[in-house]
């Protein structure tokens, strides 16, 4: 078996993925966690060859990155052989049958997952290749019911799922890459090549961070750009940093930054923000924040050296550009829903939402139904999700028992 060795930080949901995935593969790793031990934070940056963010993760010494670096290898099939495992994983590669397969691991899917197991239909869930969704890349969540004191938004993940493993809900890794949903049972095929059939299905693949599509956003990722204010804004302490955008998760990346940066500079390519009244007089009465209006990031400057030292913005209504000097860049500029599998076969609306029947979870296809953010551009909460969730498993349910 492989030597494995992990950095990693206390709060990192990131972090938790990882190790989530390796424990899936029943490998054991050595974990330095930062937190505990920050003089060994250099040498992680000086072995990940400049690399400032957590984890990072060592296979037999050769650096892969980080999560998105071990998930890529798992979806394509790779990270078995690396670890070792190869031909120990024949067995679990065998087609499965099952009632109920559930895609996404967020607060949808987990709980149409526990309803669905109270069910006894034996649900199979396709955690995606980030596990518990979307809120493990928050921190405090303040309005989820039960928590009159909030809860970490990755505590509250790991909560949901323990509650599904509970009833039985069995958990496979990654993401799907196709389906098949011309004939009953539907095929499902996972990016790393094992396939799945299902007599119903729950679509809950939520909706995913935007990027700016800058090549130079893409070189200097890991080195200074991040989507992930929670997860990398410890390696920017005493140091500049920017954020872009204006809604509610951009103003939120910007005041959580405020905790360790020098100066934070929040440029809005419109001169007034999306976001809540609230959260606006947040972040205008925060001495640490500069907001630059009107403007786009035309490039991330930087060298392989010293990574990320800058930015070029360019003012949207005289065209003038301009250098700013920042180590970090949160991009904060909203999602897009995880429809790519089920185009051309699911109605979708103009933005790649799911379709569903007002008032239920079905979609365009029977027996296949939709819940969570990937249906619902409008309401995008851990609690309608995790509502229509419930509703997806009943109506999944009732629908087996008609077609029985
Ligand atoms: C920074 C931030 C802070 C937030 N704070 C709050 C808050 O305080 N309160 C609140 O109520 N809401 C909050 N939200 C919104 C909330 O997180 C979402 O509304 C909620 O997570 C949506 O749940 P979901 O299950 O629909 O999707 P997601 O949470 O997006 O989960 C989708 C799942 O699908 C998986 N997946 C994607 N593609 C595939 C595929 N092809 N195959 C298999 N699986 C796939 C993903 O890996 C993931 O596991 C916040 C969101 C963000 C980004």
């Amino acid at each position: 078996m492989a030597d494995i060795l992990i950095y990693t930080k206390t709060f990192c949901p990131f972090c938790s993925n990882a190790k989530s995935l390796l424990k899936s593969k029943g490998v054991a790793w050595t974990e330095i966690n930062l937190d505990d031990q920050p003089s060994r934070q250099s040498e992680m940056i000086e072995k990940a060859e400049g690399r400032k963010t957590v984890p990072q993760i060592f296979i037999d010494g050769h650096g892969i990155g980080g999560f998105d670096d071990l998930s890529a290898l798992e979806s394509q099939g790779k990270l078995d052989g690396l670890l070792g495992l190869q031909g120990e994983r024949a067995s679990s590669d065998q087609p499965q049958c099952v009632k109920v397969a559930i895609l996404g691991s967020g607060p949808a899917g987990l709980t149409a997952a526990i309803y669905a197991a109270r069910a006894n239909l034996n649900p199979v869930v396709i955690a995606g290749n980030e596990p518990g969704g979307q809120l493990t890349i928050t921190t405090e969540v303040e309005n989820f019911p039960g928590f009159p004191e909030g809860v970490q938004g990755p505590d509250l993940m790991v909560q949901f799922r323990k509650q599904a493993e509970r009833f039985g809900t069995a958990f496979k890794t990654g993401n799907i890459a196709k389906v098949d949903l011309s004939k009953r049972p539907f095929t499902l095929s996972l990016e790393n090549g094992e396939t799945i059939c299902a007599e119903a299905l729950i679509i809950s693949t939520g909706a995913s961070a935007r990027w700016l599509g800058l090549d130079s956003e893409t070189r200097f990722r890991n080195r200074g750009v991040s989507a992930c204010a929670t997860c990398d804004g410890f390696f920017f302490r005493g140091k500049p940093v920017a954020v872009v955008g204006g809604g509610d998760t951009a103003l939120e990346e910007a005041l959580f930054l405020t905790n360790f940066a020098t100066a934070v500079k929040l440029i809005h390519r419109r001169n007034e923000f999306r976001a809540s009244k609230a959260m606006q007089d947040r972040v205008l009465k925060n001495s640490k924040v500069e907001v630059i209006w009107d403007s786009v990031v035309e490039e991330v400057l930087g060298d392989d050296d010293k990574g990320m030292t800058g930015l070029r913005l360019k003012n949207v209504k005289t065209g003038a550009t301009s250098d700013t000097a920042v180590e970090g860049l949160f991009v904060a500029i909203g999602h897009h829903p995880n429809t790519g599998p089920f185009k051309n076969l699911l109605a979708m609306d103009e933005n790649g939402y799911l379709k569903v029947t007002p008032g239920t979870t079905r979609t365009s296809v029977e027996g296949v139904f939709a819940a969570g953010d990937v249906a619902d551009s409008v309401y995008r909460q851990a609690i309608t999700a995790a509502g229509s969730g419930c509703m997806a498993a009943i109506d999944a349910e009732r629908w087996l028992a008609e077609h029985e």
